[in-house]
């Protein structure tokens, strides 16, 4: 299949891509205690002051080194200077540190999964470094790619654990960067909620790679483990059944819809980025289940390819509903039952 032109990357650099939405640390700074609220206005005020930054940052990490992976780990020890102090490269020992190891690890499988799966080599295809900073900011409740790196907060420890507990958020992170280089998916409305659910998918597909799981063996939870004890909730996005991921006094209830009827229409959230990804998501848990077997092979396939290959910036559902039919199609032939699970899936959802 060829590959269309890639825009440059000036105009398809993603803005910071948060894991957390605005929503949710909005209920926690109105519903939490006032600790609880300390650091949710934190994040809030720290994740747009990043905005404001992220420009400057630049693209300095390309490092020409095909199929090589390469990993950096730094630690803001506390502060928001980025990249902060080394403290593991590439084959270095594990460091006393847990978070670090969990980046370093995480990173690895995420880069394993794209090099095995889909011969993709690192976020750019070209061997691009991958850095990460862990211990940002103070309990800072959130982890996100700012367009060249990856950054992950402590948590605060009541609400949130650490940020790199979770493989799947590690590799939605990286896969936002995979998007700016690729679809570019303008980050607002419809096509900012398939940037978020791309990286969802991919998030959710490392992690079921990594544990050995069919799509009907796999829980397709996003962020389990990420949210503390106490918390009434399993995890912070589900694909098998939007919206129930948590529903807890403070962090309030999963907004999130399965169907185009209960669609997001607010302002809020860049039109609903994080709301209405799951949609989509939901979208590629139907195809997949209906597929059945591993679901990075087929499902993730026609994603994947519909993602690097097909889908530009200003992509809405349709067009990714027809993109993916049409991969399905292609991949699999017309009458194939592969194609048939992808439309059935986006029938399903209301988008076609
Ligand atoms: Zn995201």
């Amino acid at each position: 299949m060829a590959r269309k032109n890639k825009k440059s990357l000036h105009n398809t650099r993603c803005p910071i891509c948060c894991i957390l939405p605005p929503h949710l640390l909005q209920s926690v700074a109105i519903n939490g205690e006032s600790h609880h609220r300390n650091w949710a206005f934190q994040t809030l005020n720290l994740s747009a002051q990043i905005r404001g930054r992220r420009d400057a940052v630049g693209n300095l990490f390309f490092a020409p080194s095909p199929g090589v992976k390469r990993r950096t780990i730094y630690n803001a020890k506390n502060t928001q200077n980025l990249p902060g102090i080394l403290v593991r490269g590439e084959g270095d020992p594990p460091t006393t540190d847990i978070a670090a190891n969990e980046a370093y690890d995480a990173t690895g499988a995420t880069y394993d999964f794209f090099y095995e799966v889909f011969e993709r080599n690192s976020i750019d295809d070209k061997g691009l470094r991958l850095d990460s900073t862990v211990h940002f900011g103070v309990e800072y409740d959130n982890a996100f790619w700012n367009g060249d790196q990856m950054v992950y907060g402590d948590g605060d420890g009541e609400l949130f654990q650490r940020f790199t507990k979770c493989v799947d958020i590690i590799a939605h992170e990286l896969t936002h960067g995979i998007t700016q280089y690729e679809a570019g998916l303008d980050y607002n409305g419809e096509s900012g909620a398939l940037n978020e659910s791309f990286a969802d998918v991919f998030g959710i597909l490392v992690k079921q790679r990594l544990e050995n799981e069919t799509a009907l063996e796999t829980d397709w939870m996003m962020g389990e483990g990420l949210l503390a004890p106490n918390v009434k909730g399993t995890g912070i996005r589900s694909l098998k059944a939007p919206g129930t991921a948590y529903d807890d006094p403070v962090l309030g209830k999963d907004p999130q819809p399965a169907h185009m009827r209960d669609k997001y229409m607010g302002d809020d959230d860049n039109g609903g980025v994080h709301i209405n990804s799951g949609i989509p998501n939901h979208a590629f848990y139907l195809a997949a289940t209906e597929i059945g077997g591993y679901a990075w092979e087929k499902a993730g396939k026609i994603w994947y390819i519909s993602l690097r290959d097909r889908l530009r910036n200003k992509a809405d559902f349709k067009t990714a509903a027809d993109t993916t039919i049409k991969v399905a199609g292609e991949l699999y032939g017309v009458d194939s039952s592969e194609k048939t699970a992808v439309e059935n899936a986006w029938l399903k959802v209301g988008v076609i």
